[in-house]
């Protein structure tokens, strides 16, 4: 019997401490599943909404990065089945009205509601989700590693992907934290050439240390010519430079940096988001021909993708694990700058 009320990390006040209070559970609509959440993952965007920058209607339950058990189907739900394991993309339903909805595009619906951001989220020991976003995880895959896939995993693939570089090519990820330690391993089992590009030699040496480990490491206080110099020996083209780089982090200094490594008539993906906005030399970007390519998460059967290049190739996400009572502890961990890779609450 699914109890009437859960423990919840709920937002009642922006900008206010997280804390856990006791909700009720949420009951399927014939659309949804509900889903008894043991791993969601803390990511950047929670801190947005906890900040009032989504307008998100108070109180909601933050989190958009779950992975559970399904606990009951809503009657139209056909394609899963209570004791389901699953993970659930960050959209709570979609208008199904907007041009984007209409062509198959319903990521970059009008007007979408998303869990955690604009509705109640997965730090919660229940979750209501639409089952069109709704993933399955094999048998053997853990909770703590599928959550983090669900945003950040998305996020860095659905970047990786719109890089559009052929097999072979080189692309280098800009910011190994919670999404980059994840995209350099994606995307040399994608069969790219790889560099990983941060400012902590820390971060460099923890992805170095991973089985699927990047081509090239480089620092963001090298100078573009070493740099260059390092790109030239792991990938030969007639440019130099990488054939994409895919921005993952907020720092403005990154974009700047990123399109001194990226070569002539080359792509650079954006997923970071800089507060006051993205600032790079016309003469790095015209210049050289640069296309400039934005990329928003992925859709289901990207996130379905994911899993499987995960689950088959073995990769690694370094996570640190939360109680639901720690969540302010692991908010104020975020915010020092000090831990590295993926914060997940386990339930
Ligand atoms: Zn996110
Ligand atoms: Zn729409």
């Amino acid at each position: 019997m699914t109890p009437k009320t859960m423990k919840a990390v709920q937002i009642q006040e922006y900008n206010q401490p997280y804390h856990v209070s006791e909700v009720p559970v949420p009951r399927p609509k014939p659309h949804q599943v509900l889903v008894r959440i043991k791993a969601a993952g803390f990511c950047h965007t929670d801190l947005m909404a906890l900040n009032g920058e989504f307008n998100t209607k108070l109180p909601f339950i933050g989190s958009h990065e779950p992975a559970g058990i399904i606990e009951e189907v809503g009657s139209n739900v056909m394609d899963f089945h209570r004791g389901d394991r699953v993970g659930c993309i960050n959209f709570d339903s979609v208008c199904g009205k907007c041009a984007d909805c209409q062509s198959g595009l319903p990521i970059y619906c009008d007007d979408p509601l998303m869990k955690g951001i604009t509705v109640d989220g997965a730090w919660a020991e229940y979750m209501v989700a639409d089952a069109r976003f709704v993933v399955k995880l094999p048998d053997d895959m853990e909770f703590k590693v599928a959550a983090p896939l669900m945003c950040a995993g998305i996020s860095i693939y659905g970047g990786i992907q719109r890089a559009d570089v052929q097999k072979g090519g080189s692309i280098g990820i800009i910011g190994i934290g919670g999404l980059g330690h994840i995209g350099t391993q994606i995307a040399k089992c994608m069969g790219y050439t790889v560099a990983a590009v941060d400012i902590k030699q820390k971060a460099l040496e923890a992805v170095a240390s991973y089985e699927h480990s990047p081509d090239a490491l480089i620092l963001a206080t090298d100078t573009v010519e070493e740099s260059l110099l390092k790109i030239d020996q792991m990938a030969s083209s007639k440019y130099r430079g990488l054939d994409a780089t895919v921005l993952a982090t907020d720092h403005p200094s990154a974009f700047e940096l990123a399109a001194a490594l990226t070569r002539k008539h080359g792509t650079m993906v954006l997923l970071g988001q800089p507060e006051k906005g993205i600032t790079m030399s016309y003469h790095s970007v015209i210049y050289k021909d640069i296309r400039l390519v934005g990329s928003l998460v992925a859709d289901t059967a990207a996130a379905q993708e994911l899993v499987s290049i995960f689950h088959q190739n073995k990769l690694h996400v370094d996570i640190k694990e939360w109680k639901m009572e720690d969540a302010e502890k692991m908010r104020q961990s975020y915010l020092s700058g000090q831990g590295m890779g993926k914060n997940v609450v386990i339930m």
